[in-house]
């Protein structure tokens, strides 16, 4: 059976509402956020009509041309309005000669793990914009391929951040290990968690914990993630990455 985006959508948010309520947490305390990469501007259409409004990206040219296309098509279809209510994240590895576009383009980042670009995003930010929200991606599993800080390099890196006039601090992001098992991901979530609570009790800007994607955004939200990063169960398998 060939399922609607629509479908796919309904789906989606039952998963997190049934989560969210057999974690108790309030309803709406879990934000989803489209992961579009790969995806068309006419997918990108077709799910902001049905009310999704943040999409996460992780390419910064895909991102930018899919960005122009999908403006032009809400100005020909009348929702012109619609588009400025679109929230842009960038989830990638962020590359050091890639960030102007990113601060003049999106209005998140997960991906903060080093000062180099944390610096060059809040100068590259333009003041227009306001603060470039920002995660910083924690490496939780010690991965060797993978981007983020350990645990231990969070403080210094949140301090960094929340001192720059063009970034504003909103919390942590996580990818954990390819091919964990239920258990092994909750005692991730749960190790992010308590990092995530520490920070919140530092900075007062601090409220995004995002964990979670497809697979095991249960797990995610029964310890205390934000915001879940849905690609596949949304659109369907990607055939690149
Ligand atoms: C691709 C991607 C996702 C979405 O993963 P799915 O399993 O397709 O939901 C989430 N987060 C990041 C950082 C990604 O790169």
């Amino acid at each position: 059976m060939i399922f609607s985006i629509a479908d796919k959508l309904e789906n989606v948010r039952e998963r997190i509402q049934k989560a969210t309520i057999s974690a108790k947490r309030l309803p709406g305390s879990v934000q989803l956020l489209a992961v579009s990469k790969t995806r068309s501007a006419e997918e990108l259409l077709q799910t902001m009509q049905h009310g999704v409004l943040a999409f996460g990206e992780n390419y910064v040219n895909e991102a930018l041309e899919k960005q122009r296309a999908l403006k032009q098509m809400c100005h020909e279809k009348g929702l012109a309005d619609l588009y400025q209510q679109l929230v842009w994240h960038f989830i990638g590895p962020v590359q050091a000669n890639k960030t102007r576009a990113i601060a003049e383009h999106f209005d998140w980042v997960h991906g903060i793990d080093r000062s180099k670009i944390i610096t060059r995003l809040s100068a590259q930010r333009p003041t227009t914009l306001g603060p470039l929200n920002c995660c910083i991606q924690v490496n939780i599993d010690a991965e060797e391929t993978k981007s983020g800080v350990s645990l231990e390099a969070i403080d210094t890196l949140a301090e960094e951040v929340n001192a720059q006039a063009g970034l504003n601090l909103r919390g942590l992001m996580c990818i954990p290990a390819a091919h964990s098992s239920d258990d092994e991901l909750a005692q991730t979530f749960k190790t992010m968690l308590a990092a995530y609570d520490h920070l919140k009790s530092r900075y007062p800007s601090v409220d995004t914990l995002s964990m979670g994607m497809s697979g095991d955004l249960e797990i995610a939200i029964s310890n205390g993630s934000t915001l879940v990063r849905i690609g596949t169960a949304l659109f369907g398998e990607r055939s690149t990455s």
